[in-house]
């Protein structure tokens, strides 16, 4: 019985903490979570243009993972850890203050991923700088369709839409996505 909630409470701390990276399977080593070492040495942000919209991460199989991790939904930090990473692309651009951040949300699905790294690209956000006056609007997805941009931007008309994604679309029809 003892062993049972051993197992229990390694599985619960496996979905905090998971030992193994998600990325490539190595054991973490000390100090590292998530992902490891070499994969992390190996993520090549995309350079911002002047563009509105922008993506974190080149079309690369560590990008697919952090996305795929996302959309299961089992690791709960991981709106977190892919908010942080959009974090670090946003402090790359200037884009001005965004007034409202907000997710590209499937009406069919209630509070889906998305929903949950919007929030999690506001918290690192404090408060007061969210004000409202100047109508710049910060879309936050996994994603980034420009279709799904084209849609934002009639939503929001009249108002300064800047909106960044993961990654841009792509394999959107590919099995890769399954599972
Ligand atoms: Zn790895």
């Amino acid at each position: 019985m003892i062993n049972f909630f051993k197992q229990k409470i390694k599985s619960f701390f496996n979905l905090l903490y998971p030992n193994l990276c998600l990325h490539c399977s190595a054991k973490l080593k000390n100090n590292f979570f998530y992902f490891c070492e070499d994969c992390l040495g190996s993520i090549s942000y995309i350079t911002p243009t002047e563009e509105p919209y922008c993506a974190v991460f080149d079309r690369n199989p560590f990008a697919l993972s952090i996305i795929k991790e996302l959309r299961r939904q089992k690791i709960l930090s991981m709106p977190k850890i892919a908010a942080s990473f959009i974090v670090i692309q946003l402090a790359k651009i200037s884009w001005p203050i965004p007034d409202k951040i907000i997710p590209i949300t499937n009406k069919t699905i209630f509070k889906d991923h998305r929903y949950y790294l919007a929030k999690e690209v506001k918290k690192f956000f404090p408060k007061k700088i969210l004000k409202n006056e100047n109508n710049n609007i910060l879309v936050v997805t996994d994603v980034l369709s420009l279709h799904e941009l084209e849609v934002i931007k009639k939503k929001y008309k009249n108002q300064n839409i800047y909106a960044i994604g993961l990654c841009f679309d792509f394999l959107e029809d590919s099995k890769l996505w399954e599972n």
